[in-house]
Parts: C-alpha cells; sequence; structure tokens
C-alpha cells in the first residue's frame, strides 16, 4: 500500500548498452539518484496531477526550488518582477543575482494596469503570490498571466500557502508553480523541501540547466514523508480552513484588534477555491512591545518561524530592530502571523483571549 523507499545513489543496468541507452534521458531513467529516483518520481506524478501541470521537479528545499526556476530560466540582462508581497528569502535571492546582472523590481501597491506598467523591455518572469505574504493581499491571476503572455513573459506562482488543493494557478494561466512543500504537503513540521511544475519541456530546461547541476536534491526518504502527508493533505487542510476561519472571524470582534487580514476578507480572488490556515491581525495600539508581550502570553501557540504543521505558530515580522524594512515593506508595526494547526478553534480562541487580556492589563 505504501511506496518503497528506494534508498540508492546509483542504479546498476545488466549491459553497458542498457546502460548507455538509460543515459540518453536521465531525467526519465534512473541512472544516479542526483537526477531521477522512483521514490522521489512518484511524488513527482503526484504533484504534477494535483497542479494539472505536465511534469514536475522536487528539490531539497522550497529555496532549491526557487533557485532552480531563476538560474534554470533566466540569463545576465533579464529583470524579475515580484507582484504582490513575496516570500523575503525569494527577493533576497533575486539581490544575489545582481552580481550576475539579473535586475528586479517590487510592486506592492495594486492598482488594474500596475503589472503592464511596471513591465520593463528586459522583463522576463513576473513573480506572484496569492494570498502575498504577511498581508495576505489577492490577485487577479488570469488577468496578470494575459498581460505577461502577451508581452512574452513568464509567470510564476509561489503557491505554497493554498496548497495544491485550494489554487491550480497553471489552469488560470500562469506558465510555473513552486511550492515550499515544507509547509502544507508535509504537513508535519519535520521535514524540508520543495517542488517546480510546468509544462514537459521547460522541466526538461530546469533539469539539465539547474537540477542536476546545482545538486539541491529530495532524498528519497523525505520523498516518502512527503506521500506520506499527502495521503492526509484534504482532511488536514479542511480543518485548517475552518479553524482559522472561526480564530479570525474571533479577531475581527475584538476591539483591541484594529485589522485581520485572512483572504476571505479582502478581494475575492477566483482562483483560492478554499483558505489555509495561515494569516496575520493587528493590535489596536502598541508596537514591538505589545508583540513580544501578546506573543510571551500565549500557552497553546508555539513559537517559532514557517508553518503549515499541525501545531498552531505565533511570529511577527516586528523583530524590534527592524522598522525602516517594515515602513519600506508597508507592513503594520503591531502585526501578528498565526498559523492554525489542528488543536481546535476553541482552545486557540481561549488561549488568545487571555493573552490579549493581558497585555491590556
Ligand atoms: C517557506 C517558504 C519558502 C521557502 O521554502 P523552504 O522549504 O523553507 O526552503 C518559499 N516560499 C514561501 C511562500 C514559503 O513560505
Amino acid at each position: 500500500m505504501a511506496e518503497p523507499i528506494v534508498q540508492t545513489s546509483l542504479f546498476a543496468y545488466p549491459t553497458y548498452d542498457a546502460m548507455l541507452e538509460a543515459l540518453k534521458a536521465e531525467n526519465r531513467n534512473p541512472v544516479y539518484s542526483r537526477g531521477q529516483n522512483p521514490t522521489v518520481e512518484v511524488l513527482e506524478r503526484k504533484l504534477a496531477a494535483l497542479e494539472q501541470g505536465e511534469s514536475c521537479k522536487c528539490f531539497g528545499s522550497g529555496m532549491a526550488a526557487v533557485s532552480a526556476v531563476f538560474l534554470g530560466l533566466l540569463e545576465a540582462g533579464d529583470h524579475i518582477l515580484f507582484v504582490n508581497h513575496t516570500y523575503g528569502p525569494s527577493v533576497k535571492l533575486a539581490k544575489h543575482l545582481e552580481r550576475f546582472g539579473i535586475s528586479h523590481d517590487l510592486l506592492l501597491d495594486l492598482e488594474p494596469g500596475d503589472v503592464e506598467r511596471a513591465m520593463r523591455p528586459n522583463t522576463k518572469l513576473v513573480w506572484l503570490e496569492n494570498p502575498g505574504t504577511m498581508l495576505f493581499r489577492t490577485l487577479d491571476l488570469a488577468a496578470i498571466a494575459d498581460v505577461a503572455r502577451s508581452h512574452g513573459v513568464l509567470t510564476c506562482l509561489d503557491n505554497s500557502w493554498a496548497s495544491p488543493l485550494y489554487q491550480k494557478p497553471i489552469i488560470h494561466g500562469v506558465d510555473i508553480v513552486v511550492h515550499s512543500a515544507t509547509k502544507y504537503i508535509g504537513g508535519h513540521s519535520d521535514v524540508v523541501a520543495g517542488a517546480v511544475i510546468s509544462t514537459a519541456r521547460r522541466m526538461e530546461k530546469i533539469f539539465f540547466g539547474s537540477y542536476m547541476l546545482n545538486g539541491g536534491i529530495l532524498a528519497p526518504f523525505d520523498a516518502w514523508l512527503l506521500l506520506r502527508g499527502l495521503r492526509t493533505m484534504p482532511v488536514r487542510m479542511q480543518r485548517h480552513e475552518a479553524d482559522a476561519l472561526r480564530v479570525a472571524e474571533y479577531l475581527r470582534s475584538r476591539p483591541d484588534v484594529r485589522a485581520v487580514y485572512h483572504p476571505a476578507f479582502g478581494e475575492p480572488s477566483a482562483s483560492l477555491t478554499g483558505y489555509s490556515g495561515l494569516f496575520s491581525f493587528e493590535l489596536a495600539s502598541g508596537g514591538f512591545d505589545e508583540v513580544r508581550r501578546f506573543i510571551n502570553g500565549l500557552r497553546r501557540f508555539r513559537i517559532g518561524v514557517s508553518w503549515g504543521g499541525i501545531e498552531s505558530l505565533v511570529i511577527s515580522p516586528n523583530r524590534g530592530n527592524n522598522l525602516a524594512h517594515l515602513d519600506e515593506q508597508r507592513m503594520p508595526h503591531a502585526l501578528v502571523r498565526l498559523s492554525i494547526g489542528l488543536e481546535g478553534a476553541d482552545v486557540l480562541i481561549e488561549d488568545i483571549g487571555s493573552s490579549l487580556a493581558a497585555i491590556a492589563s
């Protein structure tokens, strides 16, 4: 019933001729586990099917997947346009690539037509998150994909938030999907992994142009953990969604909360068919000190980075020493991010209530 873990670095062939034949398509035949491994391949087929894409490659982290898209598809002189608030390290990687002649811009405030105006003659890639990171603003994927395509520009969407269950960007015209499988696909905070899904032709370019050469591969055992995660993803996502909505509604009802940033309360997004468990809110008053006291007052939420696992997590973008960065990113100082796990909404609401009461006293 469960897939075997093919824990081997290489695959021996009965004859030299058979090996030479296999080497002709190293992206399809198991030759060496830095290329193709049968356990990883099962996961790749499932993720491609879930995203309704032709082909998938899995990586040792979400960032390895992001790197593979940048390094596999871009050249010196190209420009990346980041639309919406996007995962910080993806933008940092683009900054790093400036030394290789790749430039980028950030587009945070979106009015219709902004994407087209922000594109440059050398824009090669539009990088999207829907909803955006930290403030969870939504986008019209089909409209952006149309504009990009009419200029011959590729679109790539980081779909970690929605998971392949609640958003399938490819059917809305997006060219490439990346995942941090560390989040909802793994779902248990015990594996770091990533994936890229696109057409077979583009994935072949990524396979030979960056995957095999950069070496950021997914190990067979980690692929097995993700296959196991996939088996419960639908029920986990339903509970994350329902409980996060209950906690978000509760926060919205509190006078000591200024705003709740959950995509259910923002512009409707045609491509989202459900919500995951990650959102943020803003305390009505205060800054770093109140954020710190609120986080320290929680008992059920664990304090930590990342998200998407079964244990609820809390963090803030405010680290007490980065106000200039928050202002530049147009992020409120009293912002708190919650990842709602599977403990049940009642205990989480009670926990939040007591911590809010404690900082007010
Ligand atoms: C975590 C994350 C990544 C990076 O993934 P890793 O698995 O940590 O390398 C990329 N994008 C988003 C939206 C993420 O949350």
